[in-house]
């Protein structure tokens, strides 16, 4: 096969969903090129980064454990790379291997494709279940997008104010809270986003009353196995618009496959259906 070649790197690999994603854009949209997933130990990771020219790499996605040690490794850093603190996209420029974060941006279009005007209006609280790596992915995208209120509920309360300090002075009033204090804060919120891995299949259940959000409130839920989840199953039921967490996944491939193969793919319900398939 010819063509710009990229992959994904990670320690295990084999779960990685990345391939049927970009295997399928290259095939839809005829281009020449490859992408597979390629296993790299955590003590080999600077060696791959110096081989990635001389292997003919356009660049990769980069999955656990390397989203950090990779930081170091690379020529420059994105911005949001920067504040999410983790690399999930590296691509060539001017000779330099770019570390970028796709995460926030996968999150928004995800919400702006399935719940159109989520962010509008002036007085917004949003609240993020979870302090990990994919809430402070989702709280820099509410802080783009300038909710002046941002409220971060997590089991371990050190993780969700060392989140909240780390994005202290950029515009968005940001509080921490536990999950037994949720009640409050739920009232004022426009949107609730779950960035734990509870509810996913094989993990602890995610338990939370959600009589009092607004009626007009939209319930995102990161996780997306299953992708119905009971949270998102409850929020329908109480008539509320709810988005999974599928969307997030094709939509934060997008930049990588557009800086690697110079076409911009699109998320439709083709390739959701091939992902569906997979899950
Ligand atoms: P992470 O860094 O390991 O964080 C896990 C989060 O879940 C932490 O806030 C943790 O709380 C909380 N948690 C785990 N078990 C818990 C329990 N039993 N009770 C209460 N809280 C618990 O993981 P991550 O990378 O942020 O990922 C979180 C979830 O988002 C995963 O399900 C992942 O699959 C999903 N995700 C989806 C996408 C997408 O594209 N849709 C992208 C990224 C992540 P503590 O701080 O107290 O441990």
């Amino acid at each position: 096969m010819s063509g710009p070649k990229a992959c994904v790197i990670g320690w295990p690999i084999e779960h990685s969903r990345s391939p049927l994603i970009h295997g399928h854009w290259l095939k839809t949209l005829g281009i020449e090129g490859s992408y597979d997933k390629q296993a790299v130990r955590p003590e080999d990771l600077a060696g791959f980064v110096i081989g990635m020219a001389d292997a003919g790499l356009v660049g990769c996605n980069v999955t656990v454990p390397h989203k950090e040690a990779i930081m170091p490794l690379l020529d420059e850093l994105t911005a949001d790379a920067r504040d999410i603190g983790a690399v999930n996209t590296v691509w060539r420029d001017a000779g330099k291997w770019i570390g970028g974060n796709t995460d926030m941006t996968g999150f928004l279009a995800n919400l702006d494709a399935g719940a159109p005007g989520w962010d509008a209006g002036q007085d917004r609280t949003a609240v993020v279940l979870g302090a990990g790596g994919a809430a402070r992915a989702v709280v820099a995208g509410l802080i783009a997008r300038e909710f002046p209120r941002i409220v971060i509920a997590n089991r371990t309360p050190e993780r969700a104010s060392a989140l909240a300090q780390s994005f202290r002075g950029r515009g968005s009033g940001i509080e921490t809270c536990g999950f037994d204090d949720l009640s409050g804060h739920l009232r004022d919120a426009v949107i609730l986003v779950n960035a734990t891995s509870l509810g996913m299949a094989g993990s602890d259940r995610l338990r939370i009353d959600l009589s009092r959000l607004p009626a007009g409130a939209v319930v995102n839920d990161l996780v997306y196995v299953p992708l119905e989840t009971e949270l998102l199953a409850h929020a329908r039921a109480r008539g509320l618009a709810t988005v999974d967490g599928l969307g997030m996944l094709l939509h934060q491939a997008v930049p990588g496959f557009a800086r690697w193969f110079g076409v911009t793919p699109s998320v439709d319900a083709q390739l959701r259906a091939h992902v569906l398939a997979s899950l």
